[in-house]
């Protein structure tokens, strides 16, 4: 395979070439926001949505993208035609830039922009068949009276501790609570449940990131005419669920079939959520749901 070129500020470097400084406050001290987004068949899925969440992200942190929405736009699909990509997985990243060993960003006089062009796989293969296997993890999500989950920030230690317990016991992926024991996201898809035909996910306030396949799977639902329902809800409702399923766009849609130990459902993907599925990845292909790279 050919080395992936990397953007950096306005530069573009080969993968061992391309280098951030040690007094990178992103690096330092995970000061930035990120976005991961999806190209499919030559087009950027719901890129306007993604450079959206970045930019809002940024305002919530108090950082100035030194670049325009469309400026960044275009830097990323340039990456993406000088990795010859009609597939990938895209990373931006926007980190406060280099400072002194200090935690103030008033040090940090420009923003580090990188963009990655490359492609991800985070679960394997097969579990798009049989469904994943998730457990709770005992950390809570962070609260958004301290770091808001809406916020995509480069501090993602949170979601990392969730993410090494379920190691820890052979699960895919963990399911964050809120502080109120209520079912939040995991650490990186949120979660939807279905009871009795009517599909849920927790309102964005229990603290969720607004996902923008979230939002994508909420409208093929509607489409359909579905029954659905913001709802709150508990791990009593998501054990006794008949289906399960997490979104994201590392994820894209996938079905869990065992949580914490107790089998949802019939143990397999259940078929409102498979209808979704095949749903899902036709809106991934819809030329206008995506913009043109090449
Ligand atoms: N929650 C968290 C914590 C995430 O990191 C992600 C992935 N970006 C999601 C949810 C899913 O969001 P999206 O569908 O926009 O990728």
């Amino acid at each position: 395979m050919e080395e992936r070129i990397i953007y950096i500020d306005g530069q573009f470097y080969p993968k061992s070439e391309a280098k951030v400084s040690v007094f990178d406050h992103g690096f330092l001290y995970g000061d930035g926001v990120f976005e991961g987004i999806r190209a499919y068949d030559g087009r950027v899925f719901r890129c306007e949505d993604h450079i959206n969440r970045l930019y809002e992200g940024a305002k919530a942190i108090d950082l100035e993208i030194p670049m325009s929405k469309e400026e960044m736009t275009e830097a990323m699909l340039e990456t993406i035609r000088r990795n010859g990509l009609r597939d990938s997985y895209i990373r931006l990243v926007v980190s406060r830039g280099m400072g002194d060993l200090g935690l103030s960003p008033d040090k940090c006089p420009k923003p580090t922009v990188v963009i990655i062009a490359d492609t991800i796989a985070i679960y394997p293969p097969e579990m798009y068949e049989n469904g994943l296997v998730a457990i709770t993890a005992s950390v809570r999500r962070n609260s958004a009276s301290s770091l808001d989950p809406q916020i995509k920030s480069l501090n993602y230690l949170n979601n990392i501790l969730a993410k090494i317990e379920a190691n820890r016991v052979g699960a895919a992926e963990a399911i964050l609570l809120n502080q109120n024991g209520l079912v939040a996201e995991c650490t990186g898809d949120n979660v939807f449940i279905i009871k009795d035909g009517v599909i849920m996910t927790p309102p964005i306030y229990v603290g969720a990131l607004n996902g923008i396949t979230r939002r994508v799977v909420i409208s093929v639902i509607k489409q359909l005419g579905l029954p659905f329902e913001e709802k709150e809800f508990t791990l009593y409702n998501l054990y006794n669920a008949d289906e399960c399923f997490f979104t994201g766009t590392a994820a894209e849609a996938i079905a869990v079939t065992m949580v914490d130990g107790r089998t949802i459902g019939s143990g397999k993907c259940g078929p409102i959520t498979a209808k979704l599925l095949e749903e899902f990845r036709k809106v991934t292909r819809d030329p206008s749901q995506g913009k043109e790279i090449y």
